[in-house]
Order: structure tokens, then sequence, then C-alpha cells
């Protein structure tokens, strides 16, 4: 049998929209196309590589000869801050600076004078990136977005047009923000029946006529429309309304996920090297699980974007000291905004032999870890597949973006959720994180939990399961070449 030259082989750019929660799927994605066989370019931006440099070491980014990274700038005024930039203005300023020298990179690759690699013939973005379209268009391949959210969360933001249309939102005046207008149940959207205003993701709550975010969204949803194709990390038992909504109003739509679970199958020694994590991981925090009896540990993590105000941290620390439980607590260095997270003294003194606390953690290694008994999260869709597929019930306080959505769908329909108020106060959080760690409530989401986890690892680990399926779909389509 002949060997395929490497200059043969099919070669997909990878571009994840530069934040933790979209570069941690992308990179699991890319990993799995490199062991179909693909070549992969993994586009990074200069500052997030930098990041990745400090905190996993240049090991963790050099990469294969058939695996490399790129970097382009994000047109953002340079800075050297060890934290999550600002959304809405990366948002704007991936939208229009970025296309430019992302053409740069696929041209240096496609020179046949002076390139090593094979040419680019497939393109997966990020699908808030869609300005990705335009040179997969140029060049005549094919391009698949994919939408690192719930299929929830992506079927609320294909709504904004409809709430702009009947006038739900921009809000009228900043009263609307809390006179229960917010709490109005919507009727039309499929397999959200009853969804409140306020569960939708949350950049509808403005009184500004050209938020940003708004229009971004708009600008985002419509062009996922010319796509090849749109991927998304969820299983099709999980959100099966959903994604048949979808189906309905845009390009075939796979659902691959959990992600971790098919990745897993595929990293070898070299590819385990490669790792995504902008923080530098505290893996103690695994021997400190380890000492714990099984579900005997409360896990807090607001994931890498959620910031709040000093006062909530420390109504946080008090409920979990007045729980009385054992809790793992990753405190990321920015979560305050503006300010450095300072606990109670007391606090620390009252919980140094039942609380661990740490600034960042592999989170996929801690939910996994017969120790944690339930989740405190932001509910972020990337922490909730994780804890949905470790089969952990959780405890949801919502930040932005589509984390409202997977809150409510966690509470109402998959039933391992219990919503916490923004405005938390010290006893809630005491009596929900007690709900969920011994008591029947706590029980009932943890069964729950432990089904879904049963059905997502049916789904993307058994041949034949669903996200399984839907992957080789994903794979024929971007080996073909037609667009
Ligand atoms: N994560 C991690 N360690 C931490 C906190 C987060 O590895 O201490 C990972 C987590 O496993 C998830 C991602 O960072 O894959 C966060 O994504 P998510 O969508 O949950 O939230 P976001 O950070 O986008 O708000």
């Amino acid at each position: 049998m002949g060997c395929i030259s490497l200059l043969e082989k099919p070669h997909a750019v990878c571009i994840p929209y530069p934040a933790q929660g979209h570069i941690n799927p992308m990179l699991k994605l890319a990993k799995i196309l490199h062991h179909r066989g693909f070549h992969i370019t993994f586009v990074n931006t200069e500052f997030n590589h930098k990041r990745l440099l400090k905190s996993r070491g240049s090991n963790a980014l050099n990469g294969l000869p058939s695996f490399q990274f790129k970097t382009i700038p994000d047109g953002l005024p340079p800075s050297d801050v060890d934290a999550t930039q600002d959304i809405p203005s990366l948002c704007e300023s991936t939208t229009t600076h970025c296309l430019c020298p992302f053409r740069e990179i696929l041209g240096e690759i496609n020179d046949s004078s002076s390139s090593k690699v094979p040419p680019v013939s497939c393109i997966v973005s990020d699908g808030v990136m869609s300005f990705t379209l335009e040179a997969a268009k140029e060049l005549g391949i094919p391009e698949i977005l994919f939408w690192t959210t719930s299929a929830c969360g992506f079927l609320g933001y294909m709504q904004y047009s409809k709430l702009i249309e009947k006038g739900l939102t921009p809000l009228k005046d900043a009263s609307y923000l809390t006179n229960g207008y917010l709490e109005q149940a919507l009727d039309w959207i499929p397999g959200m029946k009853n969804i409140r205003l306020r569960d939708l993701p949350s950049f509808l709550r403005t009184t500004n006529p050209d938020e940003y975010m708004i229009k971004f969204i708009l600008q985002e949803t419509e062009r996922a429309k010319k796509a090849s194709a749109i991927v998304l990390n969820t299983f099709e038992e999980l959100e099966d309304d959903v994604i048949d909504a979808l189906s309905s109003i845009l390009p075939p739509i796979y659902s691959i996920g959990p992600l971790h679970f098919l990745q897993k199958q595929v990293d070898d020694e070299s590819l385990a090297l490669l790792g995504s994590n902008l923080w530098k991981e505290e893996p103690e925090c695994l021997e400190w699980l380890d000492t714990k009896d099984s579900n005997s540990v409360v896990y807090v993590n607001f994931g890498s974007i959620t910031v709040m105000t000093p006062d909530q941290l420390v109504e946080f620390a008090w409920g979990l000291a007045n729980s009385k439980q054992s809790f793992l607590w990753i405190i990321r260095p920015d979560i305050v905004s503006g300010d450095s997270a300072i606990l109670p003294p007391e606090f620390l003194e009252e919980t140094k032999n039942r609380g661990l606390l740490a600034s960042w953690c592999p989170q996929e290694q801690v939910l996994g870890h017969p120790a944690i008994g339930g989740f405190l999260t932001h509910s972020g869709w990337n922490s909730t597949l994780e804890s949905i597929s470790f089969g952990v019930p959780m405890i949801c306080w919502p930040f932005f973006a589509e984390q409202q959505t997977n809150c409510w769908f966690c509470c109402t329909k998959w039933g391992i959720g219990m919503e916490i108020d923004n405005n938390v106060k010290r006893d809630e959080v005491e009596s929900l994180v007690r709900e969920l760690m011994v008591g029947q409530k706590g029980k009932d989401m943890k069964k729950k939990a432990l089904e879904w986890k049963f059905k997502a690892e049916e789904s993307a680990m058994t041949s034949g399961g669903s996200s399984c399926s839907n992957l080789e779909k994903v794979v024929q389509m971007l080996l073909s070449k037609e667009i």
C-alpha cells in the first residue's frame, strides 16, 4: 500500500474565539481531527499565546510536525495583564481586525514556493469569529462554525431579532431591570416553552439601542446561516428539541459532545502535552481531594470571566463556612473586579480544616474525582457539560451571556440544578449548599445527574453513539472537496 505524502494530507485551520471557554473545546476538536489524519494549524491571539507560554511552558505549544500553532494580533492595545480581556471590546476588535492577519496565515500556508505543509483544505472556526467565512469563500473550501455554547443558549441568541421586532429589547428604561418585566414568560420558542425573558442570554438586558453586544449577536447568528455546517459541544439526548429547532433554521447541525470524552480516546503522550489553560493549574487540589470521603466536597468555581463585588465574595465565603460542608473553592486572581480578593481572617480560621482555596485547577479531573458531591458554578457551558458528564449536580449562579439559559435548563428541564439569587446572601448559600450535599433535593439531583452521565458516555464513548456518528459525518464533510 502506498504512503500518502505529507503534502496530500487534509489540512484544517482551527481558530477559536480568544477566551478560555472557547480555546478549550476547540483544542479538543483539533486533537480529534489530528487523530483522524488532518494536519492542524491552531490559531491563537498573540495575547493568549504569551499567557499559555507562561502558564504551561513552551512544551505546551511546541506542537508536533503535523500540529502547529500560529498567532495573530487581536487588535486590542498591547497588555501584559494575566487576566481575561474585556469581552465586548474583544468581540468588536476581532470582528474588525482579525480577518487580514488570518488571511496572511492562510496565504503563507498555501504558498507552494516556501510552505512545507499541505495546503489548507478546510477551516474550523469559532461561531463568533464568523469573519473567517470570508476567507473560506475566497479559497473555495468548506468551513464549519463551532458554536461553543449549549444548543439552548445558541437558540436563545437566535431569538434576538425577534425580541427586537417585538419591542422586548432594548428595555425602555433602567426600571425594567427590576420591575418584574424580565419575569414574563415567553411562549413562542420551540423547546423552551415558558422560559422567562431573564433566562435568555443576558445581552438583551440593556436600555441602549446601540448596544454593541446585541449588534454582534445579530451579526454572528445571521452569518451562521452561511457555514457549510455547524458543530456543537452537546449531545442529542440532552437537547433534542432544541437541536431540532435549530436544524430547521440553520445549515446542518452536528452535536459532537461531550468533546472531552471523544478527545480522551485519542490523546496520546505527545498530544496530551498540548494544553490550553491560561492560568497555571494547581494540581495539589487533587491530592487534597484524595484525602476526602466520596461525595463529601462541594466544588466552587466561577470560570474564567465572571467577576463579583467584594461583598458577594464575602457572602459566598460565610455561606460556605456556615454550611459546615467541606469545599474546594477556586478564586481566580482577577475574580473581584478592579480589586484583589480579600477573605475575612475569621472565615479562613474557621474553615482551615475543611476548605481548600486555590487560584486555578484542572477542572475536568476535579469534577471527575469521587470526593466531589456538588458544584457551585456560574453555569458556563463547558463547566455545565463537564459537570453533567461526571454526574455532579449543581447550584447555579449565572453571570452573563447564555449562562442564564443553561441555568434554566439545569433547573427546570434536566433536574440537576438549583438557582441562587444574583443578589447573593450567605443564608441562601448556606441552605442551598446543605440541600445539595445532604438534602433530599440533592439526592434526587444526583440520581438525575448520574442518568445524564450515562447518556453522555453512551453518545460519545460507544461506537454508534449519537456524538460518535455525528463526528464521523463532520470528518467526511471536511474531507469532501465540495462546499
Ligand atoms: N477551567 C479549569 N480550571 C479552573 C476553571 C475553569 O480548567 O480552575 C476550565 C473549565 O474546565 C472549562 C473552562 O475553563 O473548560 C471554563 O469554561 P466555561 O464555559 O465553563 O466558562 P467561562 O470561563 O467561559 O465563563
